[in-house]
């Protein structure tokens, strides 16, 4: 691989030279023999994956795309949806439902904070939802939320509405299990902890909010994130068929198979286990520099990133510019209230899964050097 600054955002992360290469796929019909079984096997991966037996989609776009699937296959104009408010990820995603009509009421909580299981019984009490959204990880604050918990009170307050998890900066680095959990719709992307470059979106749906979906009674206001469209195309694809509604990104479908297959191999529970232990790491490396995370415990932070306050004296302009000089890209603020006041250090997929690269050390040390050569003293 061309030698690179290390890109140490909560997406797009680094990915393997195995994914890389198969980018470079020479020019490949999206019906031809070699390239139907590699989506087919894709689907097939992302049930292991996301441990459900509904129907993945992985289609061209980015896991905005997932959101556009969501509020236009599953919500009707007029219907309530709850949206479990975290931060910035939780306002786009509501703006998303009201562009095709949904009525949104946002639970919001404090920056840092994660969605707590008594507001989300009480707030499920006001109405009838016909879903409920949850940003696993809030990108723009690090934040956690208990989706196993929250899934829970769902099926006891309210079982018919449909749990929607945006799992963008989660599926892959954090806990999920779709069908045991009880959950219904999860979004992802290409980019981040599944570890591939960006490109695609990747979802999870429930055969019962499909079955939601079968039953709607209005036309579904979209024409691309139609899934009238897309599902026939899906179940052609996992039955080795050729189909066609609009053009796969083969190229990028090549890349993620060959990073599922890498996920599947080295075993999803570890996985799980090695991002905890990377996070516990970084975050405790922070800490001891004497920085302080935008998430407010280390409960309910994510594993896969860390949300970082610059301590005083220091500022986005000074940090970010001298962690690219020591080889580090590393994200500014996204929460708009706190912006200019905290940066954001990605720990996903090789970087942590395949330790001996040294991606995260790399990260760490080169953050306590530019910290030393802003001047920050503090724990140093
Ligand atoms: N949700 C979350 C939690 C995200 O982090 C992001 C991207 N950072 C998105 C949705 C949107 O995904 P994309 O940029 O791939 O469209």
């Amino acid at each position: 691989m061309a030698s690179h600054k290390l890109c140490m955002i909560p997406g797009p992360i680094e990915f393997h030279e195995d994914v890389l290469q198969a980018m470079a796929t020479p020019a490949t019909s999206h019906v031809a023999p070699n390239f139907i079984p590699v989506l087919g096997e894709s689907i097939e991966l992302l049930r292991q994956i996301l441990f459900t037996s509904g129907q993945p989609f992985i289609i061209a776009g980015s896991g905005t795309l997932g959101w556009d699937m969501t509020a236009s296959n599953l919500v009707e104009a007029g219907e309530d949806v709850l949206v479990c408010n975290s931060g910035y990820f939780g306002d786009r995603f509501g703006e998303c439902l009201e562009t095709y009509g949904a009525k949104v009421t946002h639970l919001r909580v404090p920056i840092g904070e994660a969605p707590k299981l008594d507001d989300v019984a009480a707030a499920l009490k006001t109405k009838k939802f016909k879903a409920i959204t949850i940003t696993h990880v809030d990108t723009s604050t690090g934040v956690l939320a208990d989706i196993k918990g929250i899934a829970n009170v769902v099926r006891k307050e309210s079982p018919e509405t449909l749990v929607v998890v945006d799992g963008v900066c989660s599926v892959g680095s954090e806990e999920i299990r779709m069908d045991a959990w009880g959950i219904d719709v999860v979004i992802t992307a290409s980019q981040k902890a599944l570890g591939a470059p960006p490109g695609l979106c990747v979802m999870g749906v429930s055969e019962r909010a499909i079955g939601v979906f079968k039953n709607r009674k209005t036309p579904v206001p979209n024409y691309y994130a139609n899934w009238n469209r897309w599902l026939p195309i899906m179940n052609a694809y996992e039955a080795r068929k050729p189909s066609y509604f609009a053009t796969p990104a083969v190229q990028n479908i090549f890349a993620l198979n060959v990073s599922l297959k890498q996920i599947v191999a080295q075993g999803i529970e570890k996985r799980f286990a090695v991002h905890k232990e990377a996070s516990a790491k970084a975050k405790k490396f922070i800490h001891d520099l004497g920085l302080k995370l935008v998430p407010t415990s280390l409960e309910h932070a994510a594993n896969g990133m860390s949300a970082v306050y610059y301590p005083e004296g220091v500022a986005a302009t000074d940090l970010l510019p001298k962690l690219a000089a020591h080889g580090i890209v590393a994200a500014g603020g996204l929460h708009v209230e706190i912006a200019p006041k905290y940066f954001r250090i990605g720990h996903m997929g090789i970087s942590v899964t395949e330790p001996e690269r040294g991606h995260l050390d790399a990260t760490l040390n080169a953050l306590k050097a530019s910290l030393a050569e802003c001047g920050y003293k503090g724990a140093l």
